[in-house]
């Protein structure tokens, strides 16, 4: 079909339209069916067909779609953001409502640079990320990301301010013989240094995803990691943002990816689950600290957009965080992940071709290899992640690509995120569909 909505390397594959959702099954115009087992971009956590998120769609639009908010707060809203805070680490009181990740992320660096101007601190200008990072693709969020395929075409615009260290990614950087616990020491002393070389006093913030998404493939860091991160950020006074846009919302087994690292970071970006697909909704969860630091000074964040804390959206995201929080839900994708994992393991292990299997809870990486003893990637050109992305769908399974970087400082990824309703025959489905998928593109 000639699409006047998506850009040519989309429109030349022919893209298939997709017109209902059964499930964890996406169908297309044709009848056929894709297992989803990506969740798009870990974003469908609950599926494609979930009545109460429906029926609490239908209902908010039944009273009241929108209302500015510079002009109300509404129900939704106040209860959504509620919840949501009841719900997360120690210090979080506040809520900020947007319409997706990059959005929340832009308010986090914004009010980040806000909150040390109102507390008499305006040398604080800098933000320091990571390499192979992804925090959105507006400006800031471009510019706090350390992807330099992404970033490549836009250097004229990245955003000097922000500078990067390297991420924790053991698979690829922890030195042979070196413990998990040495090695998160020499990251926290490079962030430590770069702190120093800046000027301590001139830093305001640190942004890290607490298990790495988009551009690595579900990377978790190594015990211990984000304690020593949290500390040399406590040392300096600068703030902690856990960007969770993709591994937040229960994907990782816990309602909070930081939770299972130990630690209360002062923001935490949230979008993609917390909508689960069925409103575009995302927020940033700030501390009471910088809460009433604004608060007692100007009074406002001077910041906005239009759709903030939209009705309907926040609805929609209230009726799926009720579902996603229950214990039993969490407890559930734990041990989905667990089976998962460990069919992928068996089907994997001696893959000549899969270097790394990593993750946690539903979010599951496999980072391909042209060398499995080397670790050496296939080089750049091969685009190996989107032939195996094209297999796979000709083969009715949805898996989300992500190609090596252009230097070749990773290979390419596949990642997985199955909708946490999936079942144990639906999750062999996958692996057996992936096998295949890979082994045709491997030819
Ligand atoms: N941060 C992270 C960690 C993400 O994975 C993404 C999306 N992949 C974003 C930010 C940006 O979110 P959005 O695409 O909703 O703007």
């Amino acid at each position: 079909m000639k699409s006047r909505f998506v850009f040519p390397r989309h429109t030349k594959a022919d893209m298939p339209v997709a017109v209902a959702g059964d499930g964890p099954y996406l169908i297309d115009a044709e009848g056929k069916r894709y297992l989803d087992a990506s969740g798009g971009a870990a974003v469908s956590c609950l599926g494609h067909s979930d009545l109460d998120i429906r029926a609490a769609i239908q209902d908010q639009l039944d009273t009241l779609a929108f209302a500015h908010s510079g002009f109300f707060t509404c129900e939704p809203a106040e209860a959504l953001a509620e919840k949501l805070v009841s719900l997360a680490p120690d210090g979080i009181e506040r809520t900020y409502f947007v319409s997706g990740g990059s959005e929340a992320m832009e308010a986090a660096i914004k009010l980040a640079r806000q909150y040390f101007l109102e507390i008499d601190q305006p040398e604080r200008r800098n933000i320091i990320a990571r390499w192979q990072s992804y925090h959105g693709n507006t400006i800031g969020a471009l510019s706090a990301g350390g992807n330099r395929w992404r970033r490549s075409q836009f250097a004229p615009f990245m955003v000097e301010a922000m500078h990067h260290v390297s991420p924790c990614r053991a698979y690829r950087d922890k030195l042979p013989n070196e413990s998990d616990t040495a090695y998160a020491d020499r990251l926290a002393a490079e962030l430590e240094d770069k702190i120093v070389e800046l000027g301590p006093d001139t830093v305001a913030a640190f942004l890290a995803e607490p298990v790495v998404g988009a551009t690595m493939g579900a990377v978790p860091p190594v015990e211990g990691y984000f304690q020593k991160i949290k500390a040399v950020c406590d040392k300096y006074d600068i703030l902690l943002v856990a960007d969770e846009v993709m591994c937040g919302m229960g994907r990782t087994g816990t309602l909070f990816a930081c939770e299972q690292d130990g630690i209360a970071p002062d923001m935490i970006a949230i979008a993609k689950g917390l909508g689960a697909g069925y409103q575009p909704i995302g927020a940033l969860m700030v501390s009471g600290r910088i809460y009433d630091a604004v608060a007692a000074g100007s009074g406002f964040f001077q910041h906005g957009h239009t759709y903030n804390g939209h009705a309907m959206a926040t609805a929609a995201g209230l009726a799926v965080l009720e579902k996603i929080s229950h214990p039993h839900m969490l407890a559930g994708v734990r041990e989905k992940g667990r089976y998962l994992t460990d069919r992928l393991a068996k089907q994997f292990s001696d893959h000549a071709h899969i270097g790394d299997i990593r993750g946690r809870g539903l979010f599951i990486g496999l980072e391909l290899v042209a060398d499995r003893e080397t670790k050496t990637p296939f080089p750049p050109g091969t685009r190996l992640a989107a032939r195996i992305k094209a297999n796979a769908m000709a083969l009715g399974l949805m898996c989300y690509p992500m190609s090596g970087t252009i230097d070749g400082e990773s290979g390419d990824h596949i990642l997985l995120a199955p909708p946490f309703i999936v079942e144990n025959t639906e999750i062999d489905l996958i692996v057996d569909r992936l096998a295949a998928a890979i082994e045709n593109s491997l030819i």
